[in-house]
């Protein structure tokens, strides 16, 4: 059996909620990171047996909201993993990566940084609650890049509550100035427990969505940040292989507040409750998926890359063949040009990735 090579550590403070936000995260409080740290460094531990680890991603909230002092801790408690690591993830908004805290980062090899920009627009920026300005994302990018951090990916944010076309526009075409490797988009969906919900914001039209969407695609492609997963885009070499693994659907271990783990056919969710995280009951769900689950989970997945399902992979994991256990629905998607079957791979065409999640419906009704 091999062993799990790929490490998510939640952190769930920010200094600052944004209007948008749905995610388990929390306020900025210092005794509340000191109690969150210490039972960390007790569920790191207890539950992950591999110090090989590959990949390692600190996600959030917003890891970069943790003190010098704190962070320092927390890299600390992290360094017995690294010895194998190739990819070193960490995230940040631009307010709060400092150059001293990029130094550590450096100082305990982390080689690659997800900021959170959203948007380049100081109008939209204040409308969802960002710190930050497009000066101190050029700043914070200048200040990685002397430091030899160059793996360097960006969040943008599209369909935001009152966003125009041109307004996006501006945006892609602002960041590609920015010397960077690696963009991840959002759409936004106001989630019921954001702020926008309660300030009464709706969606933006389903038509402008889509239209932002295929001009992102176009444009970032032919810059040579191309799309490689339905949101995800990078340079040649850039791909995260942290994410990559998700989407091949390997196993994964997930610490920290509200994160998730999948050990084989084991899935365990972590509690998003402070107080039973601090009692060490980390997991909330702890729970078993039949091999028909599983093997639509790893459709799920791995058709939003666009290099698509490795049918080998999943032969070798579930013994059984692709094309006999999904024969009607692949047959049909390929028919109506949204799949393509080769020998080794299936994936989605242009058009099918756009309408993965009506393809996966019919993939569903397996069951
Ligand atoms: S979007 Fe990120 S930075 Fe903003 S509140 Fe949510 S987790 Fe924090």
């Amino acid at each position: 059996m091999t062993k799990n090579k790929h490490l998510y550590v939640h952190i769930p403070f920010c200094n600052n909620i944004c209007y948008y936000c749905d995610f388990t995260r929390c306020k900025y409080n210092e005794d509340l990171v000191e109690k969150y740290l210490d039972s960390l460094q007790f569920e790191l531990s207890q539950r992950v047996d591999n110090f090989d680890i590959e990949t390692i991603y600190i996600g959030g909230g917003t890891p970069s909201s943790l003190t010098e002092l704190q962070l320092n801790k927390l890299l600390t408690m992290l360094k017995p993993y690294t010895n194998s690591v190739i990819e070193y993830t960490f995230e940040a908004n631009p307010d709060s990566l400092t150059l001293n805290k990029i130094k550590l980062l450096k100082q305990f090899s982390i080689n690659r940084i997800s900021l959170g920009v959203q948007s380049t627009e100081q109008r939209l920026l204040k409308l969802m609650n960002r710190q930050h300005d497009q000066t101190m994302v050029e700043e914070v990018i200048n200040n990685l890049n002397t430091m030899g951090i160059h793996n360097i990916s960006i969040d943008l944010i599209y369909s935001l509550p009152t966003q125009t076309m041109d307004e996006w526009k501006n945006t892609i075409d602002e960041t590609l100035l920015l010397d960077i490797k690696h963009i991840s988009l959002y759409s936004l969906t106001i989630e019921e427990n954001s702020v926008f919900n309660k300030k009464g914001y709706s969606n933006l039209d389903i038509d402008i969505e889509t239209d932002m969407y295929f001009y992102a695609i176009e444009t970032l492609n032919k810059a040579g940040i191309n799309q490689y997963e339905i949101a995800n885009f990078a340079v040649e070499g850039y791909q995260s292989k942290h994410n990559t693994a998700y989407w091949n659907y390997n196993d994964f271990y997930g610490i920290g507040l509200g994160s998730s783990c999948k050990i084989n056919e084991n899935r365990f969710d972590n509690t998003t409750n402070f107080i039973k995280y601090f009692n060490h009951n980390f997991i909330d769900i702890d729970y078993k998926l039949s091999t028909s689950d599983n093997m639509f989970e790893m459709v799920m997945m791995s058709l939003r890359m666009k290099k698509g399902l490795d049918k080998n992979l999943f032969k070798s994991r579930y013994g059984f063949d692709i094309d006999i256990v999904y024969q009607e629905q692949i047959k049909a998607n390929v028919k109506k040009g949204n799949l393509i079957n080769s020998d080794t791979n299936l994936k989605c065409t242009d058009s099918g990735l756009y309408i993965l999640n009506t393809i996966l419906e019919e993939f569903l009704l397996n069951d």
